[in-house]
């Protein structure tokens, strides 16, 4: 399958790890969008959040949890985001949850 995110969970495309465990894996985004601003995405190929189980939807929660303590942005506040479809402006089709934090975000959403 010719998905970017299976490739860098392959090692063939290389990432800055953040966080890995058995079922999740989190990297930073290439173009940062906040000084904060990690991937985190399953180990299996799910092509967003319309095709996501609720066990894997809580191992993502989990892995969010866990990472937003480590890089310091628990108690200032950030914010998660995971694009869907063309309206949602989704680029790689691999589940991926954007979190963003690490300064005071646009109150804007969209
Ligand atoms: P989307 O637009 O699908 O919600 O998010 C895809 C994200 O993947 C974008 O924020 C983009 O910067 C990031 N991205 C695209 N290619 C790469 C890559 O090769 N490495 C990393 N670390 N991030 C990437
Ligand atoms: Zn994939």
């Amino acid at each position: 399958m010719d998905c970017l995110f299976c490739k860098i969970l392959a090692g063939e495309i290389p990432s800055q790890k953040v966080y890995e465990d058995d079922n999740v894996y989190a990297f930073r985004d290439i173009n940062p969008q906040a000084p904060v601003h990690v991937l985190i995405i399953p180990k299996k190929h799910i092509a967003n959040v319309l095709e996501c189980d609720l066990q894997t939807w809580t191992q993502l929660l989990q892995a969010v949890q866990t990472i937003a303590a480590q890089e310091g942005v628990a108690e200032d506040g950030f914010r998660i985001i995971s694009n869907c479809g063309d309206n949602g402006c989704q680029s790689v089709h691999h589940l991926h949850i954007h979190l963003l934090g690490g300064a005071k975000l646009r109150e804007t959403m969209a």
